[in-house]
């Protein structure tokens, strides 16, 4: 956030740099996971990754999420609830595809009847993670990318 510190320790700065940098610090993704990328998801959120302190801090409920990281395989029986759970999320909200079958379908691109060839099918997706599955490092990476988008976005546009 560019910021001008005056004498009497008063802060400049605009409106949209303000709410950006405070978004960005503070993601709170919903918990939930739908297949194997899920157990990296919950790696992540160990002591050894520490997401606290990038702001992120897991909620179980949609309603107090504005990240949903969507990490394995988008089945058609759970695409229904994944777009009611997005809809139940409060604006501004944003989406991470975490892996491969999130993405594209994964390794049941092809034969997977039942399987969703990409979640942005059903919602917006903001940041893709490559990786099947993907390590935590890439998530950082994910949610470092989604911070670097949050900071450019103008409240005019929304
Ligand atoms: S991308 Fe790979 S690891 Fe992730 S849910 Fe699909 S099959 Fe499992």
């Amino acid at each position: 956030m560019t910021a001008k510190a005056e004498t009497d320790g008063v802060i400049i700065t605009k409106l949209d740099e303000l709410l950006n940098w405070a978004r960005s610090s503070s993601l709170w993704p919903m918990s939930f996971g739908l297949a194997c990328c899920a157990i990296e998801f919950m790696d992540a959120q160990s002591g050894n990754f520490d997401l606290e302190r990038m702001g992120v801090f897991p909620r179980p409920s949609p309603r107090q999420s504005d990240v949903m990281i969507v990490a394995g395989t988008v089945t058609f029986k759970m695409a229904e609830r994944i777009k009611k759970l997005y809809e139940q999320m409060p604006e501004p909200r944003y989406v991470i595809s975490m892996g491969s079958c999130s993405n594209c379908g994964g390794p049941y691109w092809q034969h997977g009847y039942h399987v969703v060839k990409g979640v942005d099918q059903i919602i917006p997706v903001d940041v893709y993670i490559q990786g099947c599955p993907p390590r935590p490092e890439a998530l950082i990476g994910g949610i470092l990318e989604l911070q670097a988008l949050i900071k450019k976005e103008k409240q005019a546009d929304r």
